[in-house]
């Protein structure tokens, strides 16, 4: 499967043939991706035929359509039975593709989809870069209503914690940026708070954007929500994060889910400006997309206006993101559960 491989060695799929096949394989998969290897159009037809089915590391197992047509969203799944989700969301200037790290999450947060059905396996560098390049494909050769031919941003926002999978995320970073030529400035990385992860991002090249999934500005409530929280608590994720700011030169966001009663109140708003405030983070706002398992529900509209209202007032940069493709279960690792199957794999 070529996209298992590092760019380097896909010489070896060619075998025998001219070494310039390697550089047309790899502008098929890395410049101008496409859906079928048939489209491979100057490859002679043996070895499209020898790619063939084995183009993409995972089959589509369900591709579904929104907010007509421009969120689109893809149950990918891998020959081990591994499922990897990823989404498409088109604006008129922007195509966001979320894209996960991980089959599964190991990390429970209570409001999670993902967290609620444990953790599968890690995604391998090739499984992350081919989502990448299947959505790229997508927009190239078939397209989404006034939206650019090409993805514009990636947020590591899908399934999994792309932290606690360092390694792989980092090679999957590196094929990207200096083989896809996308640019670092268009990626963000959305941690719950792994730490060490954050540390070792600092020392990268790349200067990606960090998000930060707060939810909860005092070690109580987020332990109760975030359990990981209680061995990163929020002081040492503000030190990280401060030090990934200074280093890296790049805004920090801090991601907050709208929970009913939880975390919607006047003094969690006034806790929250404070660590924004001293992060100079920008804080987005979203409404929490219920899950099976557990009974939170969104915060209302009402209260989602006062509490942005209640930071700005403090000086807090905010945004409330829309949440898209409610009716295809876009939120993370939903899809997984409409499809009956939330089994894992060891
Ligand atoms: N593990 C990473 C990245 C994947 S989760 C992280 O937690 O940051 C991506 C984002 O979706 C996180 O900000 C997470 O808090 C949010 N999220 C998870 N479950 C959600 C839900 N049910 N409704 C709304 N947002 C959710
Ligand atoms: Fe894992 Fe992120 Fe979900 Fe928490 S919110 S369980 S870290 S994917």
């Amino acid at each position: 499967m070529p996209y298992l491989r590092a760019p380097e060695d896909l010489g070896e799929l060619i075998g025998d043939g001219p070494a310039y096949r390697v550089d047309q394989l790899r502008d098929w998969l890395y410049d101008t991706p496409v859906l079928d290897a048939q489209d491979m159009t100057n490859l002679p037809t043996e070895l499209r035929g020898a790619i063939g089915d084995r183009l993409w590391p995972f089959a589509v197992e369900i591709e579904q359509s929104a907010d007509r047509g421009t969120t689109r969203k893809w149950l990918f799944r891998a020959p081990d039975g591994a499922a990897i989700e990823t989404v498409l969301m088109g604006y008129p200037k922007r195509a966001t593709l979320c894209i996960s790290s991980q089959a599964g999450c190991a990390l429970g947060c209570t409001f999670c989809a993902t967290g609620q059905f444990g953790f599968d396996r890690h995604l391998e560098p090739g499984e992350i870069v081919a989502q990448v390049a299947y959505a790229q494909a997508f927009l190239r050769q078939i397209g989404m209503p006034g939206t650019p031919d090409h993805v514009t941003n990636i947020v590591f926002m899908g399934m999994g914690e792309p932290l606690a999978n360092f390694d792989r995320v980092r090679e999957a970073l590196r094929r990207l940026i200096e083989v896809m030529g996308i640019s670092a400035r268009s990626i963000t990385v959305s941690t719950v708070g792994m730490v060490p992860g954050i540390r070792r991002l600092a020392e990268e090249p790349w200067p990606v954007y960090l998000a930060i999934s707060l939810h909860a500005a005092d070690d109580e409530l987020r332990t109760s929500l975030v359990p990981i929280n209680k061995r990163y608590p929020i002081a040492d994720l503000e030190a990280a994060a401060w030090d990934y700011f200074e280093k890296k030169g790049r805004r920090l966001s801090i991601e907050w889910t709208m929970m009913d009663g939880v975390n919607d109140t006047l003094d969690q708003a006034d806790k929250l400006a404070s660590i924004a405030n001293r992060l100079r983070a920008h804080v987005n706002l979203i409404a929490l997309n219920p899950t099976p398992l557990s009974d939170e529900r969104p915060s209302t509209q009402l209260h989602i206006e006062e509490f942005a209202h209640a930071l700005k007032a403090r000086g807090v940069n905010v945004a409330v993101r829309e949440t898209r493709g409610r009716d295809i279960d876009a939120a993370c690792g939903q899809l997984r559960i409409a499809s009956g199957n939330s089994r894992k794999v060891s």
